[in-house]
């Protein structure tokens, strides 16, 4: 899609996501040719950043994330509840402890997202809830020895392996049935899950005798229902339709004499990719307000999963540009980063602002240029952006991809045996590499 603006009037909020990333500007008494303001995270400039521990580099932003946190904290408020950060959404260690320092629960979906939670804070499993479709034994004797706070379950059978796995231990797993409330969501097809046609949860109308089952089973305590509908969901409406059909059902549930403590109104709230919202305490607290409205009565305590609304706009990924090169009249940058970095765009067609770092002032009638910007990979599909308006850039030059803390690093591979890129976490001025650039031989480890 094309979209037709004149770069050099592009209001700024497009291409800052303050208070993480801005633009410095240059000092007023700059030499003429140093009139260039430079994009920073925090304290630090990135070109610095990107010399140090070279390109591609996903650099992430301490201060973004405890604002959203905190956001998130003080929009529910009083109401009694838990963030339990989902895990999938950036499971680096160094952002879980900084999550964990905040006071976070986390929300995991394999063993593996438990251990690094385990690993991150030690203290944490009383926080943690267990989500997916697909839990193995193995992965739930781990989270019943952990002593997690509750299990997401999400089918009969499942149910029967929890319970199979509760009495070997001789270990009580608190139980939440994931309910399937039939709420359509407006987002991508691939993460809208709260559809009776999507492999998720229970049918609202068949939970009721699957409880009576748990109930029945000696190391399983009823202890919730849960309910996700999907991923990227801008409009708050649907989350407070599928939490009022979960309070019908909790109300149900209650008078055939279950006890019912906890309600996990999953994640799913979205971000602005293309139009940043200036206020996101505002969102939070309409979010806040349609989730917690239908459970003004039923005095139960609230789980909450957020994953990109925290991560999404606290990363970005540096990038350099390896060549310009022109088919006829396309044009495109070939950049360092590629879909094996950043899949987001070749997956579900993703729009993520592209900015340069370092930004000259333009005369006012100097418009941009139309390119897709594509990585090295053998594949038609490897674009990072199409027909995007971009001021001229040239080979060298560094682009920050804006809004990548969510679903960038976790969902990154090593395709056409690319090493992964490094991970930076800045605080202020403080730099901390939270995962060093990935080897070829690290990818050959493990090939006998
Ligand atoms: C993915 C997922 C989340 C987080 O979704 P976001 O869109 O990142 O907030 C929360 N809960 C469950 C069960 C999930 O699968």
């Amino acid at each position: 899609m094309i979209r037709h603006r004149a770069v050099a009037n592009a209001p700024l909020s497009l291409q800052e996501r303050p208070p993480g990333f801005v633009f410095r500007e240059p000092a007023q008494n700059a030499p003429r040719d140093h009139k260039t303001s430079l994009l920073q995270c925090e304290d630090v400039s990135l070109l610095k950043l990107a010399k140090r521990y070279g390109t591609p580099l996903y650099v992430y932003s301490a201060r973004t994330i405890r604002q959203r946190m905190a956001g998130f904290e003080r929009a529910f408020g009083d109401f009694a509840h838990t963030v339990c950060y989902s895990v999938k959404a950036n499971s680096n260690l160094g952002i879980l402890r900084l999550l964990a320092r905040q006071g976070c629960g986390f929300d995991v979906v394999s063993g593996g997202e438990l251990k690094r939670v385990l690993t991150a804070d030690r203290h944490a499993a009383k926080r943690v809830v267990f989500s997916g479709v697909g839990k193995t034994r193995h992965e739930m004797l781990a989270a019943l020895k952990a002593g997690i706070l509750l299990f997401n379950v999400e089918s009969e059978s499942e149910l029967a392996a929890l319970a199979e796995c509760a009495a070997h231990l001789r270990s009580t797993a608190g139980v939440a049935l994931r309910v399937n409330p039939d709420v359509a969501a407006d987002t991508h097809p691939y993460i809208s899950t709260g559809l009776h046609k999507h492999k998720f949860g229970v049918p609202i109308a068949t939970a009721g005798s699957l409880y009576a089952k748990a109930a029945r089973e000696r190391y399983l305590k009823v202890a919730g229902v849960s309910v996700h509908i999907g991923s990227q969901i801008t409009d708050v409406a649907p989350f407070g339709e599928a939490v009022s059909r979960i309070a019908d059902l909790v109300r149900q549930l209650r008078s055939q004499g279950h006890s019912i403590d906890f309600i996990d109104a999953g994640g799913g709230l979205g971000i602005a990719y293309q139009n940043p919202e200036t206020d996101f305490e505002d969102y939070a607290s309409r979010y806040a307000r349609v989730v917690t409205e239908p459970l003004r009565e039923l005095n139960v305590h609230l789980l909450l999963e957020p994953g990109r609304a925290i991560v999404a706009p606290a990363g970005v990924l540096l990038t350099s540009v390896l060549y310009r090169k022109q088919n006829d009249g396309k044009r495109f940058l070939i950049v360092d980063a590629a879909m094996n970095d950043l899949i987001r765009p070749a997956l579900y067609s993703a729009h993520h602002e592209i900015v340069p770092v370092s930004r000259t002032r333009r005369a006012a009638n100097e418009s941009g240029e139309i390119v897709d910007v594509v990585g090295p990979i053998c594949e038609s599909g490897d674009a990072l952006a199409r027909d995007r308006e971009l001021p001229r850039v040239e080979e060298g030059e560094l682009l920050a991809i804006l809004d990548v803390g969510a679903y960038g690093m976790v969902l990154s591979s090593n395709y056409n045996t690319r090493p992964r890129p490094a991970e930076v976490l800045v605080s202020g001025k403080s730099v901390k590499l939270i995962r060093r650039r990935e080897t070829i031989r690290d990818l050959l480890r493990g090939e006998p």
